[in-house]
């Protein structure tokens, strides 16, 4: 049988956790956001955020254990990439997620972990931050070499040109 408590009135941000009876709404607060999640095939169980959390958990109301994750989102740089339609399009790039599954069967789901979309649709799944520093070092190594040689080679390559 499930207790349905009433929804809590704001509170202040000293105040103890308070516990919703649906999902908390988006967005990092100062008070942790506690909310009953019913299992399905049974039970529930109180899930609580972390501090950095951004996700609304709008559909996490009810669900299989395995299936709550907790993240905050990171959109990607906007590309101006042709589009044989419109022209071009803001194809974002290097888009992540901070991410921790605390019930998945995978340990290194159930520690934050970055998601990383080096280019839309592409997923770099579960980077430790040492792999997401390798990522991240691996991007600026080439960043250089676009500026120091392809960069630097247009330029010359203009200069000279008849
Ligand atoms: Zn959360």
């Amino acid at each position: 049988m499930t207790t349905l408590l009433p929804e809590p009135a704001p509170v202040p941000a000293q105040a103890a956790p308070s516990l919703a009876s649906t999902p908390p709404a988006a967005g990092p607060s100062s008070a942790r956001r506690s909310w009953l999640r019913k299992l399905r095939g049974g039970g529930q169980i109180v899930e609580s955020c972390p501090d950095w959390c951004t996700d609304n958990h709008r559909g996490d109301a009810s669900g299989a254990l395995i299936d709550l994750s907790h993240g905050s989102n990171f959109p990607g740089t906007p590309m101006a990439v042709f589009d044989a339609a419109l022209g071009t399009v803001a194809m974002p790039l290097l888009a992540s997620r901070i991410n921790v599954d605390p019930y998945s069967d995978q340990p290194e789901r159930r520690v934050p972990h970055v998601v990383l979309e080096p280019f839309q649709d592409e997923v770099m799944e579960c980077l430790s931050p040492d792999e997401f520093a390798a990522v991240i070092a691996q991007v600026r190594e080439r960043c250089d070499f676009l500026m120091g040689k392809v960069h630097a080679q247009l330029v010359k390559a203009r200069a000279e040109y008849h």
